[in-house]
């Protein structure tokens, strides 16, 4: 019998290979997106048209090729990335295949444009199903343009495969923010039918992230980085109380080159072991970088999924890393709204030299005049839950004062007497569990506040009763006084037994010391300021040492989305922000003093009926509302 075995043509085993390399247009994007990346461009930008259905094209400023290699390129094995098998153990690019053009350049019409930087003139060249149609020199600019045009004109059943548009350019997407996300120092641009998706200037790894998944990531992430022998482990994990039911944004990086891990997720779930409500997962960016012969690459042709040398020791660093940054940003603590209070007070001050906060009350202020005068009401400080509940952070201008009654007391007026009448309403109030009022209790708490679901506070005035918002009230309280401290120069300040040291990125620094002195006159000492971290000696008296870096993380956060034009709106951003951050949460139980404290400061507040951020505080409901709705 005669021999019947043939090679292959080229054509056709490029064809064969292409069903590997390339299942659909996100496939042509990865690739082209790596190669544009191994030659050192530093802009790259990806036009796509009909989801990639139509083009694909991406045009770097990247090292760009020669005549010859413009050519060779697009055979199969043809690479300029390793050269010896040694070299797979010690890859620093994205490719090394030398698969990718050759598998498009078989399905698809490529045309490619590509200059380097000392010639004079470029190549313009077109491939079509593996054949070169037309070869050119051309003017060019330094760089490599390449568009793929018809992908699977010649597999029609391969075409049909392919999914809606919008999945199809779901895929474009994921896969440009993965290569965006591993290179923060390339600016990145994607136009999808005209129209521009991203435009993600050089930056680093946080603004990266930040820039693709919106303003409110920043809040989220908590810092990971740890140096080990085996592994260098930096990034960000997402605050538990960001997670989400869905997988969301989780995202693993080894040597810059996005892989997916069901072992090393795991080894992120261990860490929030204990911090996560039932059916939720966090979101993480985490970048690991390994020495390169401690993987392998090359066991996907695709390179999501690598292998390590030592999985077991990688788990466990990784674990504990994440273990440690959560429990140093003082992330598990904010979910447990139960805890004790009294547990927090961090130092013992005693015998030290901390300046009491003082309060100035203006009892003849009326924030209901048309005429009120503009000035700072009060300075008394509501301590959230989550800082020390000691007697010092708690004053209220006194609520009664029979000589001077402020008009908004007259809210109260004639309570005395109908005070009987409410004892048998039955408020939810863990604080009082046996009758309601004794002989004492009517004696002092007249105007007597409860707290309903951790979330309102409900107290009897003169015309029926006023529900409060907890936490919009201690927004505005908040707000008001470090206003008024920004502006007047005169926050007090609790000294720092052991300064802390906070590290920020350059343009974050930068923003923090454009604020440097509105912090300093809301209390904040800064001992250093360097340049890559600053020392705090100081914090105002409402901020624990636990809540500053988030303070400080949301304020930033907050700047960067609005870039303050003028010091005034400075001021008030930072006052915005921090009133934010500091206010007590919905969910957060307030003893009757911290009610009574909240609701006293609040309408010594200069515009009591709104948040700073524009919200309703408060609503009052008379007795006739009350009388209509039992009357039907
Ligand atoms: P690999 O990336 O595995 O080497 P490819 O088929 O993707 O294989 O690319 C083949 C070769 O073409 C690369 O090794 C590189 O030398 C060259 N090349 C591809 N894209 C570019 C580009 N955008 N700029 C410069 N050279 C490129
Ligand atoms: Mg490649």
């Amino acid at each position: 019998m005669s021999s019947i075995i043939q090679l292959l043509p080229d054509h056709v085993a490029n064809q064969i290979a292409a069903g590997e390399v390339v299942q659909r247009p996100a496939s042509v994007v990865k690739e082209l997106l790596e190669n544009s990346v191994d030659a050192g461009a530093t802009e790259i930008k990806l036009i796509v048209k009909d989801a990639g259905k139509t083009l694909v094209q991406v045009i770097d400023n990247g090292k760009g090729m020669s005549v010859t290699d413009s050519r060779l390129c697009f055979e199969r094995h043809a690479t300029s990335k390793i050269r010896h098998a040694e070299d797979l153990f010690s890859l620093g690019t994205k490719g090394f295949r030398g698969e990718a053009l050759a598998s498009i350049a078989a399905i698809a019409h490529v045309e490619m444009k590509t200059k380097q930087e000392q010639d004079e003139l470029g190549t313009h060249l077109i491939i079509e199903g593996s054949k070169f149609v037309s070869q050119d020199v051309a003017v060019v600019p330094k760089g490599t343009s390449f568009s793929i045009k018809n992908l699977f004109f010649n597999i029609p059943a391969r075409r049909n495969f392919l999914k809606s548009d919008t999945v199809e350019f779901r895929h474009i997407v994921d896969e440009f923010e993965r290569v965006a996300m591993a290179h923060a120092n390339i600016h990145f641009v994607l136009i999808h039918n005209g129209s521009e998706m991203f435009n993600l200037p050089a930056s680093n790894t946080r603004q990266r992230i930040v820039n693709i998944f919106g303003g409110r990531t920043n809040e989220k992430l908590v810092p990971v980085n740890e140096t080990t022998e085996i592994v260098s482990i930096n990034g960000f994990v997402c605050k538990p109380e960001f997670a989400k039911k869905n997988r969301g944004e989780q995202f693993f990086f080894v040597n810059d080159r996005f892989i997916k891990s069901g072992y090393l997720h795991h080894a992120v779930m261990a860490a929030y072991e204990g911090l996560l409500k039932d059916g939720t997962q966090p979101g993480y960016f985490l970048y690991l970088d390994v020495p390169p012969n401690s993987i392998d690459i090359n066991i996907h042709p695709t390179k999501t999924e690598i292998k390590f040398d030592d999985e077991h020791a990688l788990y466990a660093i990784l674990r504990s890393s994440i273990k440690h940054s959560l429990g140093q940003f003082n992330v598990a603590p904010v979910l447990d709204f139960e805890r004790d209070n009294t547990l927090d007070t961090p130092y013992d001050y005693e015998g030290k030299d901390v300046s009491m906060p003082t309060i100035q009350v203006d009892s003849t202020f009326n924030p209901f005049a048309d005429d009120a005068p503009v000035k700072p009401s009060s300075s008394s400080s509501f301590g959230s839950s989550r800082s020390s509940s000691s007697s010092s952070s708690y004053s209220s201008p006194s609520f009664r004062k029979a000589d001077k009654m402020p008009a908004w007391e007259s809210l109260y007026n004639g309570l005395d007497t109908a005070s009987d009448e409410i004892t048998e309403v039955n408020f939810e109030s863990e604080e009082v569990t046996g009758s309601l009022f004794n002989d004492e209790d009517v004696e002092q708490a007249v105007y007597k506040t409860y707290q309903i679901h951790k979330k309102y506070i409900v107290s009897p005035i003169k015309s029926g009763m006023v529900i409060i918002d907890q936490k919009r009230a201690h927004q505005r309280i908040l707000y008001e006084q470090f206003l008024a401290n920004i502006t007047v120069q005169h926050g007090s300040s609790q000294q720092l037994l052991f300064p802390l040291t906070l590290h920020f990125n350059k343009s974050e620094l930068a923003i923090i010391s454009e604020m440097k002195e509105a912090l300093q006159n809301t209390g904040f000492v800064f001992a250093e300021f360097n340049s890559d971290h600053i020392v705090v000696s100081g914090l105002p008296v409402n901020v624990t040492e636990s809540e500053v870096s988030i303070l400080l993380e949301e304020l930033l956060n907050d700047l960067q989305q609005e870039v303050p034009d003028s010091s005034f709106s400075q001021s008030d951003s930072i006052a915005k922000s921090m009133a934010r951050s500091l206010a007590v949460k919905t969910g957060v139980q307030l003893s009757d003093k911290e009610q009574e404290t909240m609701v006293n400061s609040l309408f010594a507040c200069k515009e009591p009926g709104v948040s700073p951020f524009n919200k309703p505080t408060f609503i009052t409901m008379s007795v006739e509302d009350l009388d209509k709705r039992f009357a039907l």
